[in-house]
């Protein structure tokens, strides 16, 4: 017979933190992750688990008694094979069962595979937490819980921290659609009077600015990856068991790493469909459009999302004819139709073809061009395009990762499910950004990375935000924070909205722009601000405003009574503000108050 000691795991930087319930006394049998006594310091309650199954023999600690890190709570003789095998349902400080927090982010809770058996390899490098994946969530989670006083290791496959935002995502296509911008603002303004001759484009000098972009951002992340002491091992990361992930290098040489506490952020990767020749250099993902190999002459883009439009945007300035083929009824599914409706106007006018309602069957590729089969309203059964990009969405990564080694459930589609404070299934490891669910944004895996790190650090910290933004960076530009129409529509909930077109905006008019809208929808009850969707240019920075007086619980005469200067895009918010309290004097008043 074993007997083992439990002693007490990092609980942060807390030093006697008093032990307010003993939950199992000597005889009890536990499984792995089980809670054995409940802490509670000043700024959070916790529950340790059981480090793997097994019988306790001994108590040694009992209420009221102050503990640290390091200090002996239990004996207990480990169960035969010994295997840590991850708790069904953990439970949280109020007792309820963390699936049932599990949030609404398009990750389903999966039933919880068995763990493999811990490792008895040695460890080349241990840790309190490792950090799987180096994109906004991960780098952001590493650097909290280091400023916090962990030490961290953060796994990376690429040689280049910062994941797909600053490498092949949000950063280098922002870069790409300025130039965008510049290229269109420049040629309407013939309209005004002024003409500039047509560009000439440099793809190489184009390529460099975006490369170095990029790499003013991730050299800074590494340097500051550097100052806080974030052990960056670079390879790919697989787990092994609970406590364990392997790393593989480029050369095949591995790192074992071992972790008190893990944060899966392993991103996502574009979707592939099956009847397309994807491995054809002509079909594209968005990190080959990025890549700009050339400009082609017909362009079908595949998804008419934000990813989509936003890269078409690109080709098109540059001077590619672009096609869009959307299987919804509208572009960027998911935004109120009034909001899209402007941009789709435009680009109706700007671009060859735009098919909603349709879908592509069929690609082959022939040395004439891409052959593509559609289905759907008004498509042609066949056409040929030079290249294709496809933007049909992201497919999360939980699958590549061996999570299930470690416990950990992942869903049938690859998403890992996560709670409040971002935990999985598996008590000691948390999951962020794309891996968990939609929407698959930067700032959500960064808010979600902070939440995690201090969590795990013995902060009360959890992700409860009242929206997430959504900006497509399109001309115009989309934009929505919390609630849209059709989500109101779709919960019931009674709402009042005030509306106000920018063709009555002195300073959209000064941009030779007046197509914009921005609209705020308020509880009919509360006058609260429930959400709020721009469309026209810096619809994106507008909308922030628009967050924050969602956050506040800010009302439409906060927003209205607020002096916006003026003349600015961001008069438009105020007005709309007035429009839904009927005190507006730009315009007649839709009712009056
Ligand atoms: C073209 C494009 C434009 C976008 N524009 C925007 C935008 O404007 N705004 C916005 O908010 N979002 C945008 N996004 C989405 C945004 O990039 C993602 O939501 C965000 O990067 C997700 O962050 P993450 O930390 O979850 O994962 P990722 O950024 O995907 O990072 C995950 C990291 O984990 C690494 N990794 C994965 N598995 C392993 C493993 N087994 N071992 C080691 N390393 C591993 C990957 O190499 C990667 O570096 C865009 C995406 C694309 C593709």
């Amino acid at each position: 017979m074993t007997i083992e000691t439990i002693n007490l795991p990092d609980i942060g930087n807390v030093d006697e933190v008093e032990i307010i319930e003993v939950l199992v006394e000597a005889g009890d049998t536990v499984e792995a992750e089980d809670s054995l006594i409940t802490l509670e310091s000043d700024k959070a309650t916790m529950e340790i688990p059981a480090p793997a199954a097994g019988t306790i023999t001994e108590m040694l600690v009992g209420m009221g008694d102050k503990v640290s890190t390091g200090t002996p709570i239990a004996k207990y003789e480990p169960a035969a094979g010994g295997d840590a095998a991850p708790a069904d349902e953990p439970k949280d400080e109020s007792g309820e069962e963390s699936k049932e927090e599990a949030r609404a982010t398009g990750a389903s809770s999966s039933p919880a595979p068995a763990a493999a058996a811990a490792t008895d390899a040695e460890a080349d490098v241990a840790c309190d937490l490792c950090v799987l994946g180096s994109g906004p969530g991960g780098y952001t989670a590493a650097f909290r819980a280091a400023d916090l006083g962990k030490k961290v290791v953060l796994i990376e496959r690429f040689p280049v921290i910062g994941g797909v935002c600053l490498n092949v995502g949000c950063i280098p296509s922002k870069a790409l659609l300025h130039v965008s911008e510049v290229l269109n603002e420049t040629r309407s303004m013939g309209d005004h009077g002024v003409t500039f001759a047509e560009p000439e484009i440099d793809l190489d000098k184009l390529r460099g600015f975006k490369d170095q972009t990029i790499k003013k951002l991730t050299g800074g992340l590494e340097a500051l990856a550097k100052q806080r002491k974030v052990q960056i091992v670079r390879g790919y990361g697989r787990f092994v068991d609970p406590h364990h992930v392997a790393v593989t290098d480029e050369d095949g040489n591995e790192t074992l790493v071992r972790f008190d506490n893990a944060i899966i952020a392993a991103g996502s990767q574009p979707v592939k469909l099956p009847f397309i020749p994807h491995d054809d250099p002509r079909v594209m993902d968005s990190t080959d459009a990025l890549e700009l190999e050339e400009i082609p002459g017909r362009m079908l883009v595949i998804g008419g999302g934000i990813i989509g439009l936003e890269m078409a945007q690109v080709y098109d300035a540059l001077g590619a004819d672009i096609s869009i083929v959307e299987l919804a009824d509208t572009i960027i599914p998911g935004a109120d139709k009034d909001l899209t409706r402007p941009l789709l106007k435009i680009l109706k006018k700007r671009y060859q073809d735009i098919f909603l309602g349709a879908k592509v069957t069929n690609v082959e590729a022939k040395d004439d061009g891409l052959h593509v089969t559609f289905e759907g309203k008004n498509t042609p059964e066949t056409a040929v395009y030079d290249r294709i990009l496809v933007a049909v969405g992201r497919a999360p990564n939980g699958k590549k990762i061996d999570a299930e080694k470690a416990g950990v459930a992942v869903d049938e589609r690859g998403f890992i499910a996560a709670d409040e404070r971002m935990r999985t299934n598996v008590e000691h490891i948390h999951a962020i950004g794309d891996v968990v669910g939609q929407p698959m944004l930067a700032h959500k895996a960064v808010h979600e990375g902070k939440v995690a790190a201090e969590v795990i650090c013995g902060l009360p910290s959890a992700f409860t935000p009242m929206g997430i933004p959504s900006v497509a960076y399109t001309d115009p530009e989309v934009a929505w924070a919390g609630k849209t129409e059709e989500e109101l529509k779709a919960e019931g909930v009674d709402y009042e909205k005030g509306a106000f077109p920018w063709a009555a905006s002195g300073r959209s008019l000064s941009l030779g722009r007046d197509e914009g809208l921005t609209k705020a929808l308020f509880c009919k009850e509360t006058h609260r601000l429930l959400g709020a969707g721009i469309v026209g240019p810096n619809a994106g920075e507008l909308v922030a405003e628009a967050m924050l007086a969602v956050e506040m619980g800010a009302d439409m005469a906060d927003i209205g009574l607020t002096i916006h200067p003026h003349p600015t895009l961001s008069e438009t918010l105020g007005f709309a503000a007035e429009m839904a309290e009927g005190t507006i004097t730009d315009l007649l008043p839709p009712k009056k108050r």
